[in-house]
């Protein structure tokens, strides 16, 4: 069968080899009698399920033993209220500051001011000039040479990729080199774990909801330094304690167990590919593509300053907004899909996750050199 391609921001396309697997194990699971829906989360088809998926992600993303591997519920918001209650409390300052990239930042920010003392770091909220060049407003990363961390803070939260303005930023500093060795670096990496290695050493706590570049809505990764845990606010709820969760093996409550079993097939899928150093090289060379492609069109454009451009959302504008409906019509003739761009940026935009192929991103370039021949 021949899909079209999905440029969902997410949910997004997930692996079609994936998809297939679960199709076949749909009804009986491996012998089991029960489809991965029916089984008790206790049972020991699901202990299996859920323990091999926990040791493949710390395989591709090197997780060092002393970080403790949670699926959780909630989402990337969940998370923002969740991983305040759990980690303001590390410190009797109860702060915590915020680098505002974009809009996930910005509402990552905002939720926290429930539960603490919050500053903001550094923001990307105004026009800058960025390396000599002119940057509107959420297009570019705020140098972390500038970022004001109150050395008090328990930690300094950073969403790494930014999925709507398409901003990535991967140089995730040393809070001791800036005047904080006790604040905890937190990273919303929702829209691009796995896309590329990652020094997790460099962070305290990193989160991620599943439904981009990992499996299904629902599962929430949480990847956390075991010496931050034991510190969650009275209020956190029990399900969402880190320490409790993580003393439980992510089964304190009921996990979404579908959720973490296609998780743990894209997981598998990842390393049969070579792992997150062959998705990276090609992820550079799908991004690459497309961006070389609206650089060189005066018809098209992406405002992100170069250096921070997200290889995982890559928004583009039309020269001419009038013609947005007519290119996502026949875009979708077209069979590419879902490319609307975020509301509150417009245009259009091209999420391009591991699971979309080289060959999505040249059919999408294709159509789009088409679509400027025909009304340029
Ligand atoms: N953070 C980022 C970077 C996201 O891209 C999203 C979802 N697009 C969220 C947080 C919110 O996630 P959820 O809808 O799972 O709460």
């Amino acid at each position: 069968m021949n899909r079209p391609y999905n440029f969902s921001a997410g949910p997004a396309v997930l692996p079609e080899a994936v998809l297939q697997q679960a199709a076949a194990e749909m009804l009986d699971w491996h012998g089991s009698g029960m489809s991965v829906m029916e089984m008790s989360h206790r049972g020991r088809h699901f202990e299996q399920i859920c323990d091999e998926a926990e040791a493949d992600l710390r395989e591709l993303l090197s997780i060092p033993d002393d970080y403790a591997v949670l699926f959780l519920q909630g989402g990337g918001l969940g998370e923002n209220a969740i991983a305040p209650m759990n980690l303001i409390g590390l410190r009797a300052a109860h702060a915590a500051d915020y680098v505002l990239s974009g809009s996930w930042s910005v509402k990552s920010c905002a939720e926290a001011r429930r539960y603490g003392d919050v500053a903001v770091a550094a923001t990307a909220e105004q026009a800058a000039v960025v390396d000599g060049a002119q940057q509107g407003p959420w297009t570019y990363m705020p140098d972390p040479a500038s970022w004001r961390v109150r050395p008090q803070a328990s930690y300094l939260h950073l969403c790494s990729n930014e999925t709507i303005g398409g901003v990535e930023f991967m140089d995730w500093p040393d809070l001791a080199a800036l005047g904080a060795p006790d604040t905890a670096l937190t990273v919303d990496a929702s829209s691009h774990i796995l896309s590329r290695p990652m020094d997790v050493r460099r962070a305290g706590l990193i989160y991620a909801g599943a439904q981009k570049n990992i499996g299904p809505a629902g599962l929430t990764i949480v990847i956390v330094r075991k010496d931050l845990l034991g510190h969650a606010l009275p209020i956190c709820p029990s399900a969402f304690d880190y320490t409790i969760v993580a003393k439980e093996r992510s089964r304190f409550n009921t996990p979404p167990t579908y959720a973490i079993y296609i998780a743990g097939l894209v997981f598998k899928w990842l390393k049969q590919q070579g792992g997150v150093a062959a998705m990276e090289a090609a992820n550079v060379a799908k991004a690459g593509l497309l961006y070389d492609y609206l650089d060189g069109s005066s018809f098209y454009r992406n405002p992100v300053h170069r250096p921070v451009r997200s290889r995982m959302n890559v928004p583009f504008m039309l020269r001419d907004d009038a013609l947005n409906a007519p290119f996502l019509q026949a875009a979708e003739a077209a069979h590419l899909l879902q490319l609307k761009g975020h509301k509150s940026v417009g245009g259009m935009r091209a999420s391009i996750y591991n699971a979309m192929s080289i060959e999505g991103v040249r059919a999408l370039v294709d159509f789009m050199k088409e679509f400027e021949r025909s009304h340029g």
